[in-house]
């Protein structure tokens, strides 16, 4: 098939490495190749990404900055716990997506629009994330605002490993991802809209110089709110249809996995649409439960059998996650 891929994020270009054999690839991507670059804190999970990129002929090692061995969480000002960490890394994603679509053709700097490509293509792949750009709106859409700086410290850096610090409310979180031993990312997302604010305070308090300035809204509406995943030729995967991880506002493995889904059902759109609704399906209660917090509807007796769904699930996938999963420490953070 003659296919085109919109939008070379984390899961155009998975798609095009694991398509690029077998079919005619195009991918289109808005910025341009100098500008490029991926709006992520570069967090995920090192174990499940070898697993991903080899089925791309890639070694995923070669791509990892930092390999975390516990992450601190401030509680509030006074309290800070440690999670321990078995696989949780950050990697260099932008250079990843690019090895990734190594000798697919793609036209940078270009949006086109759906009618110029359903012209010229048999499978139009939406990739564009939370744009979504062609396919249509989505009814209930929820999404968080974000802010991140990349961070050059020259006289050592303020942690040693990962950081996070989640809100009160659980309406989001502060992250510290170290990038080796000079960079990291530091963001903030928030539904109260003081990811700004903490992420500067933060700046100020242990210094450094800002890189790079980045900061998109995050979809946390979950698979099963983001219908319709297709529409004539427009196929979507990846955060386009919703596929993050809304308790940590983790996209790209979900996004990854949804197109690996894509893959196997390419020629069987029904049947890709129901297999990610299945495999999604636990991502529904975790945003009932996030959501609930957030709107200061949480209740026990009304929430609490989803958390423990939600425990149980990371627990199971605890590899997955690259984390210890302990429901108390489940407990400490939707207490923060
Ligand atoms: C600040 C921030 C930090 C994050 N940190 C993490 C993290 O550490 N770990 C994690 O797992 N997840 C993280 N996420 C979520 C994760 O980055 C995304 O969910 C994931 O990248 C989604 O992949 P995608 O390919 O679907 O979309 P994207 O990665 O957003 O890629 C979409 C691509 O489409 C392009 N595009 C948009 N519109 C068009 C158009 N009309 N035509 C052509 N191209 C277009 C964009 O330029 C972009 O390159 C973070 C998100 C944000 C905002």
């Amino acid at each position: 098939m003659k296919i085109a891929i919109a939008g070379i994020g984390v899961a155009g270009s998975y798609l095009a490495s694991r398509l690029k054999r077998d079919h005619e690839v195009v991918g289109f991507e808005r910025m341009t190749e100098q500008h490029h670059d991926s709006i992520c804190a570069w967090g995920t999970c090192r174990t499940k990404m070898d697993e991903l990129c080899a089925k791309s002929g890639i070694d995923f090692a070669k791509y990892v900055i930092h390999d975390g061995k516990k992450m601190h969480v401030q509680i509030g000002d006074k309290r800070m716990f440690q999670i321990g960490l078995d696989g949780l890394c950050t990697y260099d994603k932008i250079g990843l997506i690019h090895d990734l679509v190594d000798g697919c053709e793609i036209h940078h700097g270009t949006a086109p629009k759906r009618e110029e490509l359903e012209r010229d293509f048999d499978l139009i792949v939406d990739c564009t994330g939370f744009h979504r750009s062609y396919l249509p709106k989505i009814e209930n859409d929820f999404y968080l605002p974000t802010y991140e700086y990349k961070v050059e410290y020259d006289g050592g850096v303020p942690f040693d490993d990962f950081y996070i610090k989640p809100f009160p409310g659980m309406s989001g979180y502060f992250w510290y991802f170290p990038l080796g031993d000079r960079l990291a990312h530091i963001g903030a997302g928030d539904y109260n809209k003081k990811h700004v604010k903490m992420t500067d305070e933060f700046l100020a308090k242990y210094g450094g110089k800002i890189v790079k300035t980045v900061g998109r809204p995050i979809r946390l509406a979950t698979p099963n709110m983001c219908m319709p995943y297709s529409d004539g030729k427009v196929v979507g995967v990846g955060e386009s249809i919703g596929t993050v991880f809304p308790l940590l506002g983790e996209g790209i493995i979900p996004s990854m996995e949804c197109a690996d889904i894509f893959v196997r059902n390419i020629t069987d759109i029904p049947a890709y649409e129901r297999e990610v609704r299945r495999h999604f399906a636990i991502y529904a209660k975790v945003f009932d439960f996030v959501h609930s917090k957030l709107s200061g509807q949480f209740s026990v007796m009304r929430h609490g059998l989803n958390m423990l769904a939600i425990y149980r699930h990371m627990k199971k996938h605890e590899a997955r996650f690259g984390m210890d999963i302990k429901m108390r420490n489940l407990v400490k953070v939707a207490r923060a």
